[in-house]
């Protein structure tokens, strides 16, 4: 069946695969995107299909669509990013999570919210399963991404239970791949771009911290998964379990992209969390969904993918990017 799609956020790093994966399967596909943090060419192969529409617009603000389903992917995902102007971030959450839940309600339509590992802040529990209520500094410079995130997890279970609003939540882990912004600062793109310039490559710490790093084939064929199963709402973690620490990673890339890049240190940030890993136990039993992809593949299709780009053909979305 052909479903009219909305996807907040499309023209973003995620957003812009899933909007051309639903184009491929023949859907209506509605793209709404700010451009914060995405450029428009990352949806620029699709404005030719007569099944795609790009509308530039902030869902902080109300709009009038008519849909049968909902990804909502709109928010700066990077902390450079959603750190920038911290209570855009927390409105985006949440006066942008109120809109688009209000346009389910009115048409009767299914919606996905993209939650985040960081719903669990800094955790004292490993690996993460979804009962576990997380270690989130609500006063911290994480704060407005994390408590955004989680206010918009009680909004979407509160329509869902008040209104009977049929939603659905997933909290994705780190995901990586082509067309992430090579200027968001997230340490995969940070380390790509460094190995290839030969620049030395920034430990944030002692690059003890660890993080589970997902390519984004597995991601998006998990969210549309979970969109289109009828009997699971969730909250679910979509991820890849194998942990790595972030000195490994840059390990990693050094190797994989044939560079001379020494590493070098500087202080943590704020908040930052030590060790995250999620268990897709949920996910593997309602959804029958495991990552396929190893880091070392993925981050050789990320590192190809970064040689083939202009770096001068992006805009840095925020004056500091790394
Ligand atoms: P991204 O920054 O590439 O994409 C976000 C998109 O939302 C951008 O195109 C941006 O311009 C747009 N946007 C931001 N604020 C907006 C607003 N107010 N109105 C309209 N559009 C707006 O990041 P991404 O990695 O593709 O992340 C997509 C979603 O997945 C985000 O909600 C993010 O929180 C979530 N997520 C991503 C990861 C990850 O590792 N990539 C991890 C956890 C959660
Ligand atoms: N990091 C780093 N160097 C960088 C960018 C990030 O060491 O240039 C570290 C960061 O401190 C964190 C981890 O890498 O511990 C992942 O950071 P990222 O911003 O990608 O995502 P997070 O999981 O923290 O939201």
């Amino acid at each position: 069946m052909i479903d009219r799609i909305l996807v907040t956020g499309g023209a973003g790093f995620l957003g812009s695969h899933i909007c051309e994966r639903l184009v491929d399967e023949g859907h209506d596909v509605i793209c709404l995107d700010n451009f914060f943090t995405s450029q428009k060419t990352n949806v620029a192969h699709l404005l030719g299909r007569p099944n795609f529409e790009l509308i530039r617009h902030d869902i902080t603000l109300p709009i009038h669509l008519e849909v049968d389903k909902i990804y909502n992917m709109a928010c700066p995902a990077a902390p450079g990013h959603y750190q920038y102007n911290p209570i855009k971030t927390i409105k985006t959450s949440v006066l942008g999570s109120i809109n688009m839940l209000g346009i389910a309600k009115r048409c009767g339509a299914r919606i996905l919210q993209a939650s985040t590992s960081e719903v669990y802040g800094d955790p004292e529990e490993h690996p993460q399963t979804e009962s576990y209520r997380g270690n989130v500094n609500p006063i911290g410079i994480r704060a407005c991404y994390d408590e955004g995130k989680r206010v918009a997890e009680t909004l979407f279970m509160d329509y869902h239970r008040s209104n009977n609003v049929d939603t659905r939540i997933v909290r994705i882990f780190n995901t990586y791949g082509p067309r992430m912004h090579p200027y968001d600062g997230r340490v995969v793109s940070n380390f790509i771009r460094q190995a290839l310039a030969g620049q030395d490559i920034t430990l944030f710490g002692d690059g003890t911290q660890t993080r589970s790093f997902c390519y984004r084939d597995d991601l998006v064929e998990v969210i549309i998964r979970m969109m289109n199963q009828d009997d699971f709402i969730g909250p679910v973690n979509i991820g890849n379990p194998d942990e790595f620490t972030i000195r490994e990673l840059a390990e990693k890339v050094i190797e994989l992209s044939g560079s001379s890049s020494k590493l070098t240190f500087a202080p943590l940030p704020d908040d930052d969390p030590t060790r995250r890993r999620p268990d897709i136990t949920l996910a593997k039993d309602k959804l029958g969904w495991e990552p396929g992809i190893k880091l070392d593949a993925g981050l050789k299709q990320t590192i190809d993918w970064f040689k083939t780009i202009n770096l001068d053909d992006y805009r840095p979305p925020t004056p500091n990017y790394s």
